[in-house]
């Protein structure tokens, strides 16, 4: 009896120990985010566990009815789900699968684990269900930002240098040719200035979505950045030679693109061209080439397309030495002024002396303006060299005027980023204070693109120095748009005629009418004419007959440093 009621009390005991353990698993179950479907092959039984009433809206007794599965999930992932649900079939002992749910947006991954008895039959299984949709979106975005631009749509630049790189290694296995080519939007900077970021954006949309049209398998294309694509053509032939490709381009450029505020805005485009094994043999230098060239055709005029070829590289990586060597001497101050006389036409008088920097390399050679200048109003270095020039020119004319005793105009050339400097008009009035010297012996020589981009702000700033005294004077007359309309809006004193109108009006007849029409101008307008570059006594004669009223050049003096200048001085001065 006692036997019997100690077996009964320790059935209980594990019962009351099964049903612990069996409420334990439904709580984890429960508590986890994933939804289970158990099933024993030997009961042929099934029981659902944890999210499944979440995930499905209907229940699952035995396996059969776990075919209901298949319409849940999208039709593309039926086979996957099948292999998933029937794995025991394959003696396979687990499984997964991600499948796309039937409302095309839900993403499901099911694991499938079974076990198996000594003799290999299938004993129970377990699927676990999660929803992977989060992960998945976050997963495909990655995939898209580590390939694609936001903006277009097109290749990202790594991507593209990643696919050129294997079309080049394929041209080298196959001695074969591949063409890349560098397109940029022509005046994108006016675009984007004057209509808004966002047209600029839509038009760059809407461009490289026509690129991506010309796209096939040997023609690829990349957003690289603001307004320029890079495209590549793995064997240019037929239809996807450069030329044909450059056709295509002109001819969708001839129609506007119509942007989503109803404007219509018609572009051109710059192209560069270098091809492998010709220009370069690697990914990145065949871009770099063919956008040195792009540039060099774009600095040429615009709406072109320009081939590689190894003059422009050669050209290009001594632009890059130059600009690398100014740089330096930037830093250690290599430059020296020369000082170019200006003499009165009718008395021969001095009128006054302009300023030309020259760059003394650390060999003496020295380097002329023109060939540095250009560079460093692009690279910026024309603000420090502006500057030494400013206070070298008014320091060198103050000494002058107190060791001569003797006033006469000191001429400073003036480029357009040094006077959209904000300080520009405080720290030249600064500089003329500090020597002391009287502002109406400076004159600012500017040319016509100084005014290029903000006609009120240079025309305000000039206007302020011109009521301190200082004059002004157009440079180069006569080679820009020479409009006189602005003339009028101006306070210009003195226009400097270009040096070419001297060169051939002697020669030329319809040189002579314009140069004479201009003087008669300047006269009516009251300002003072000088012609530039008057080399010989003829072409003094006739400028000074016509009623030119000073004149600059070779003939009267070339520039020349300080000290020579001091001589002619001695003459003129002391006599
Ligand atoms: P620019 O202002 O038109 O200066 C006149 C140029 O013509 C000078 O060249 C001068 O040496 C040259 N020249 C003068 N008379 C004759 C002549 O009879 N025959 C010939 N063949 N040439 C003559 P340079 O000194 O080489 O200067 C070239 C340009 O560099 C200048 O043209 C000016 O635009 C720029 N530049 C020179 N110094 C400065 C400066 O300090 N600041 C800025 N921003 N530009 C400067
Ligand atoms: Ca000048
Ligand atoms: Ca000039």
């Amino acid at each position: 009896m006692n036997e019997m009621r100690y077996q009964l009390n320790l059935l209980k005991a594990m019962n009351q120990k099964l049903a612990a353990k069996e409420r334990m698993y439904h709580m984890v179950c429960d508590a986890s985010a994933e939804a289970f479907l158990y099933y024993s092959f030997e009961k042929n039984e099934v029981v659902t566990l944890g999210k499944w009433h979440d995930f499905f809206d209907f229940e699952v007794h035995d396996m059969k009815e776990a075919a209901k599965l298949f319409d849940a999930v999208d039709e593309s992932c039926l086979l996957k789900l099948r292999d998933v649900l029937f794995l025991e079939k394959s003696g396979e002992a687990s499984l997964t699968a991600e499948c796309l749910m039937k409302d095309k947006k839900r993403w499901f991954r099911f694991c499938a684990n079974v076990t198996y008895d000594a003799l290999g039959r299938p004993e129970e299984k377990v699927i676990c269900t999660s929803d992977i949709t989060k992960f998945k979106n976050q997963n495909e975005e990655l995939t898209y930002m580590a390939y694609y631009d936001g903006l277009t749509g097109l290749y990202n630049r790594n991507y593209f240098v990643r696919q050129l790189g294997e079309f080049v290694r394929t041209a080298k296995e196959r001695n074969s040719v591949v063409s890349v080519l560098v397109i940029d939007i022509d005046d994108f900077r006016k675009i984007n200035d004057g209509m808004g970021l966002v047209v600029g954006d839509e038009l760059v949309q809407q461009f490289g979505s026509f690129l991506k049209e010309l796209c096939s398998r040997e023609v690829i294309v990349c957003h690289l950045s603001s307004d320029v694509y890079c495209m590549a053509i793995y064997e240019p032939m037929g239809d996807h030679s450069v030329e044909h490709i450059h056709k295509t381009i002109q001819k969708r450029t001839r129609e506007p693109f119509c942007l989503s505020s109803g404007q219509e805005l018609q572009i051109t485009v710059s192209i560069g061209v270098a091809e492998f094994p010709e220009a370069a043999s690697s990914a990145l230098e065949l871009m770099k080439c063919a956008e040195i060239v792009m540039f060099k055709g774009k600095s040429t005029g615009k709406n072109t397309i320009r081939y590689f070829n190894a003059s422009i590289l050669n050209e290009f990586l001594e632009t890059v030495e130059l600009e690398n060597k100014l740089k330096e001497a930037v830093f250690k101050k290599n430059f020296v002024l020369y000082f170019q006389p200006q003499f009165y036409a009718g008395n021969q008088k001095l009128r006054g002396v302009e300023a030309l920097v020259r760059w003394r390399e650390e060999d003496g050679k020295m380097i002329s303006p023109s060939v540095f200048i250009p560079i460093a109003e692009k690279n910026g270095a024309i603000i420090p060299i502006g500057n030494w020039v400013v206070e070298q020119s008014i320091r060198q004319y103050s000494a002058w005027r107190k060791q001569y005793g003797v006033s006469f105009i000191m001429s400073i050339n003036i480029s357009a980023l040094q006077c959209a400097r904000d300080d520009f008009v405080d720290s030249l009035l600064k500089t003329i204070r500090k020597y002391q010297v009287d502002p109406s012996d400076v004159e600012l020589e500017i040319t016509e693109s100084i005014l290029i981009n903000d006609f009120d702000m240079v025309s305000d700033k000039l206007k302020q120095l011109h009521a301190c005294g200082i004059k002004i004077s157009l440079d180069d007359f006569g080679t820009g748009f020479s409009s006189l309309s602005y003339l009028k809006q101006l306070p210009i004193d003195t226009l400097k005629l270009d040096k070419s109108f001297t060169d051939t009006v002697l020669t030329d007849s319809a040189t002579r009418v314009i140069t004479e029409s201009i003087i008669n101008m300047v006269e009516c307008l009251g300002f003072e004419s000088i012609a530039e570059g008057v080399e010989d006594e003829q072409q003094y004669k006739y400028l000074h007959a016509i009623g030119c009223d000073v004149i600059q050049g070779y003939l009267c003096g070339k520039p020349q440093p300080p000290e020579e200048l001091e001589k002619l001085f001695q003459k003129a001065f002391t006599a």
